[in-house]
């Protein structure tokens, strides 16, 4: 790959895309602890470059990863990657989400983690934005409501409103925000006092409290 222009680089949830001049795509994604570090060409290499991109103006971008986790694959033109990537939560549409989950077998805590139905939704998030929604951890993806899937599109950008508000706080050293249900077994709900539970679904543990979010129907 020589003297090609960089055109621009766009994100798409953890992936960088690097777009080319002639239309090719360098996907890089950093996985734990990659990161971009700018330099003089002639300084001395990173230790643990990856990948170099020497700039016609005499710098140097290397991809620095000292776990080697990171990848980095090339795509040709006409050939860009399959992301295959939901909406990012912000972007959702409660019309958007009736249509993934119609599509999935399964319950509705395992699919929305599925980063195709929405993109990076973790566990915390996706335990807060049921809990919020009132919606059973396993009620079946495809059975919920209309109404509910309304609510949980609210639930998902709320709880990620919370998360940056959490993040806001812990860097001003405040006291942090607790969850509503997430790592809160055996406490009572901050809603109806019944005591939050946790469950184990798909690997991954899950908190819910069976006094409001207590109907699984659809399964
Ligand atoms: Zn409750």
């Amino acid at each position: 790959m020589v003297s090609r222009r960089v055109v621009r680089v766009e994100r798409h949830a953890k992936h960088q895309h690097i777009v080319l001049d002639d239309g090719a795509i360098v996907a890089v994604h950093f996985r734990m602890n990659g990161d971009w570090e700018l330099a003089h060409a002639h300084d001395p290499l990173p230790s643990y470059a990856r990948i170099v991109f020497a700039t016609t103006d005499g710098m140097r971008l290397c991809l620095v990863d000292s776990r080697a986790l990171c990848t980095a694959t090339y795509h040709a033109p006409g050939a860009p990657p399959e992301l295959a990537l939901g909406p990012e939560p912000d972007a959702l549409t409660a019309g958007a989400l009736w249509d993934a989950l119609a599509r999935r077998t399964g319950s509705i805590k395992t699919v929305l983690l599925d980063q195709r139905v929405v993109a990076g939704l973790g566990n915390i998030y996706v335990a807060e934005a049921l809990w919020r929604a009132r919606v059973h951890p396993a009620h079946r993806a495809s059975a919920l409501s209309g109404r509910q899937v309304q609510a949980l599109v609210r639930g998902i950008k709320a709880a990620i409103a919370d998360g940056f508000a959490r993040q806001g706080r812990y860097r001003a050293g405040l006291r942090d925000r607790p969850f509503r249900v997430y790592d809160r077994e055996g406490s009572a709900c901050t809603r109806c006092r019944t005591k939050v539970e946790r469950m184990t679904q798909a690997g991954r543990s899950t908190y819910w409290c069976p006094g409001c979010q207590g109907r699984r129907a659809g399964r």
